[in-house]
């Protein structure tokens, strides 16, 4: 049983888990897509300005702290885990997820611009199971022949990362020109075999596939290839969040909370952009004050008798 179960790991959520850490809750948290980072992995080059104490920061260093924040507290992210429903109520909810169904006395949204999923590389690649949209363990590819698809920063990073323990690696991507930072891809380009601009004509083999038939997007030649294991970056998509309101109020895609951020349902708590309320102002130094709000909130909803001095309404007699 969870104290909190964090949903979304963006800057809302990796704060959260760390100020929960701090006042010793049972935390989780679980990120939809294959990436931590949520809408700041659009600002990772681009300077902040707006940051306490900071005259210009980047979002990756933002990011990196974040992170490291984290570790040094020991909260994991499960990555690719998925909210599917909420069942019970305060303090015993349910809450299936793609991968298990979690017991948690409170939840806390910190899901900004939408759940995201990873983009899937279609034809008939759910049948095979050496077709994975993310790194659980990086072991795995020891040794292994890895086709690698995409071309973003996801794929680079990780070709980049994965050339050093396996076999081989190679990475397909339908352009010629990349997404992804040219410094890596120039290094790359002398150590790795890059494939361009091809795509996915057909898989092959049993449980796992063993072969792929590439076709070349303009010049339509067939390309067979090898592989031991097949690893897809094709970014990730929006879920549509209408679909997903779990029977909270709320204003256009937003949830409507509390000035303690606790929406519409009794222990379930929301912060960053996903909430919503008069006055709401998205930055990120709102986000990281919501997230102090809700977990507070939840702290002297879960344990009423402790003393928290930043709880104004609480007394302390
Ligand atoms: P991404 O940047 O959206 O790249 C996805 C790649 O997959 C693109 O090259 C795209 O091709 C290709 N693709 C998408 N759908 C496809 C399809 N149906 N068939 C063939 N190819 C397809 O995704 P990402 O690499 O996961 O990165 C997501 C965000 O996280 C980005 O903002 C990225 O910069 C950031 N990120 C940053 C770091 C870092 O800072 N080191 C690391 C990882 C990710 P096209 O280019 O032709 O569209």
């Amino acid at each position: 049983m969870y104290d909190v179960l964090i949903i979304g790991a963006g800057p809302a959520g990796m704060y959260s888990s760390y100020i929960a850490k701090m006042h010793k809750l049972n935390v989780k948290l679980i990120e939809s897509s294959n990436e931590y980072g949520g809408q700041m992995l659009l600002f990772k080059d681009k300077p902040v300005y707006d940051m306490p104490g900071f005259t210009n920061v980047n979002g990756s260093d933002i990011l990196n702290s974040l992170k490291k924040q984290l570790d040094s507290s020991e909260v994991n992210i499960f990555l690719n885990e998925k909210i599917l429903d909420i069942k019970g109520e305060y303090p015993n909810f349910e809450v299936k997820t793609n991968k298990s169904v979690l017991k948690t006395k409170t939840i806390l949204f910190t899901t900004g611009g939408g759940i995201f999923e990873p983009i899937k590389i279609g034809l008939n690649s759910e049948e095979y199971s050496n077709i994975n949209y993310y790194i659980e363990d990086y072991k795995k590819y020891k040794d292994k022949n890895i086709v690698i698809f995409g071309g973003g920063d996801s794929a680079v990073d990780w070709a980049h990362f994965l050339k050093s323990i396996a076999k081989k690696v190679t990475i397909v991507h339908r352009r010629n020109d990349f997404r992804a930072q040219e410094r890596l891809l120039d290094e790359l380009r002398k150590s790795i075999l890059i494939l361009t601009p091809f795509k996915v004509e057909s898989f092959v083999g049993e449980k796992n596939v063993s072969q792929i038939n590439l076709i070349n997007v303009k010049t339509k030649e067939i390309k067979k290839i090898l592989c031991d294991e097949v690893l897809v970056f094709f970014g990730n998509k929006k879920i549509n969040v209408k679909e997903n309101t779990f029977n909270l109020e709320m204003i256009d895609s937003y949830f409507i909370v509390s000035p303690n951020m606790e929406t519409s349902r009794n222990g379930i708590y929301a912060a960053g952009n996903i909430s919503t309320y008069k006055g709401k102002i998205k930055v990120l130094s709102t986000a990281f004050g919501e997230s102090s709000t809700a977990i507070g909130s939840i702290v002297s909803k879960i344990f009423p008798g402790k003393l928290m001095s930043y709880i104004s309404n609480k007394k302390k007699d």
